[in-house]
């Protein structure tokens, strides 16, 4: 049997520890937290996160998506908030189309128990990994509880500790390693919209709900509890910024200023806007992933920041993509030289699409041409669709590689641009000279 490790036991380290058990390796696990599904887990705030295709093809392949869908809430498409409090609904796709909310919690605890069903898989919790040596192909190892140090042999091993990853860290001490990370002029702090009197849905249940403010925005996905979880994203310092926000009566005026229809839904917001941390947001790239029997994997590969709600499902992708190489091929070098190369374009590519996300989101998604331009576009690919692709739908409904959907995307810009300035678009974007000048750009493109 194959003794594989895995440095952390988080949404990527523990579906990897599926795939590889089922595989026949034996799997030790090494996660810095305590065991969520005990009673000492350290008790986070409901925290969601949306799934969609790239992540359910993984779960299908390991055979979890059954016991997902059940803590899975589609949310069939975005519900911008006004300001006057008016709302609009933009669907993401066709009426079978949604990306899924699920608890970060619940999501990783289902993939735990699956991996841990194997006999020849053990997570070991509270085991921060503190160093890694290549030389020996040892990884130490502190015990958070007992502050007891041991140290490893391992063989083929895996970082999936996260985008602050220690393996990582000692790959940037090695030759011809390229690293960089970028932090954003902006930050992000989780909110909460508790359940009405009867544990019901106070906003829309199946919808991601936006209240663009241009430079800033708040967004909230649903929970199965009925309540949902928000997420302010600001930049730190200047009009609207966090710093701007410093007593009570500054969050309180904040929100009943710029989120009305939100801020009457949050009885607790004094006291969560207080304890809830104001993070950070950072895109890191580098290269290579694997270095002699090591591999990066997930946010310790690419860590991106989450406006096309994609981190955790790239990841999925990456241990899809790894283990199709792995059952194709039996030589370990092959495969992950394979890995890094198939997978290195497409992280940069989404981290690229997600920071332009942010300004779609924050400001273009409430602005009239930009709705405009979306209603014809998603018009084209209902009219063309083996031919043309909207972009959203590229990333979270295809199979395409991320890099393959950002350059068609920009191609398709060009047809987009030409229809947009057409006379009069905003009443003669239904007309049939709309499709035309689309089917003769296609046929141009050779499509
Ligand atoms: C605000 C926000 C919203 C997001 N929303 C979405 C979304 O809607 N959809 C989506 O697909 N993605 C989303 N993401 C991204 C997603 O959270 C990440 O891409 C995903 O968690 C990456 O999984 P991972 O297992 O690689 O890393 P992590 O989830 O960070 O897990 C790493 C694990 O390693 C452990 N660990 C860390 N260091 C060590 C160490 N030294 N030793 C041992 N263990 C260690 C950690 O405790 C953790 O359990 C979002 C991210 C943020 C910040």
């Amino acid at each position: 049997m194959k003794q594989t490790t895995l440095i952390g036991g988080g949404l990527v380290g523990s579906i990897l520890a599926c795939f590889l058990s089922k595989n026949g390796h034996s799997v030790q696990i090494f996660e810095r937290r305590s065991d969520p599904r005990g009673n000492d887990a350290e008790r986070g705030r409901s925290i969601n996160l949306a799934l969609s295709d790239r992540g359910w093809r993984a779960l299908e392949k390991i055979g979890l998506a059954e016991k997902v869908r059940p803590i899975a809430i589609p949310m069939k498409g975005r519900m911008i908030h006004h300001l006057d409090g008016t709302t609009n609904f933009i669907p993401y796709g066709d009426d079978n189309q949604a990306i899924y909310s699920v608890s970060r919690g619940d999501l990783n605890k289902i993939m735990i128990a699956e991996a841990d069903e194997f006999n020849h898989t053990d997570f070991f919790f509270n085991q921060r990994c503190e160093a890694v040596d290549f030389e020996n192909s040892t990884v130490s190892f502190r015990n958070t509880k007992t502050g007891a140090l041991t140290t490893q042999q391992v063989g083929l091993t895996f970082g999936s500790d996260g985008a602050f990853s220690e393996l990582r860290y000692a790959m940037q001490r090695t030759h011809n390693f390229n690293f960089s990370q970028t932090y954003e002029p902006y930050a992000y702090k989780e909110l909460h919209i508790p359940e009405d009197a009867a544990g019901q849905w106070q906003l829309e249940k199946n919808a991601l709900h936006i209240w663009p403010r241009q430079s800033f925005m708040m967004i909230a996905l649903p929970n199965t509890d009925g309540s949902f979880t928000c997420t302010l994203f600001a930049s730190y310092d200047g009009a609207n910024g966090f710093d701007s926000i410093k007593t009570d009566a500054d969050i309180e005026k904040y929100f009943s200023t710029h989120f009305p229809s939100a801020f009457k839904l949050m009885p607790d917001l004094v006291r969560d806007f207080k304890k809830n941390p104001t993070s950070s947001l950072v895109t890191m790239r580098c290269y290579p992933w694997v270095h002699n029997n090591f591999a990066l994997i997930g946010d310790a590969a690419h860590a991106i920041v989450p406006f096309y709600g994609q981190g955790m499902n790239c990841g999925f992708e990456d241990v899809n993509v790894l283990f199709e190489l792995l059952v194709e091929n039996s030589n370990q070098e092959e495969w992950l030289e394979a890995y890094q190369q198939s997978r290195k374009p497409n992280a940069d590519a989404i981290a690229n699409l997600a920071l332009y996300n942010y300004i779609e989101m924050r400001d273009l998604s409430a602005r009239p041409d930009f709705q405009l331009r979306t209603k014809i576009e998603k018009r084209i690919a209902a009219h063309f669709p083996e031919r043309f692709m909207t972009l959203y739908s590229m990333v979270t409904f295809s199979k395409l590689p991320y890099a393959t959907a950002l350059s068609k995307s920009k191609e398709q810009s060009e047809l987009l641009d030409k229809i947009m300035h057409l006379h009069d678009i905003e009443n003669q974007w239904e007309s049939a000279s709309v499709l035309k000048l689309a089917e003769e750009w296609l046929k141009e493109k050779g499509l």
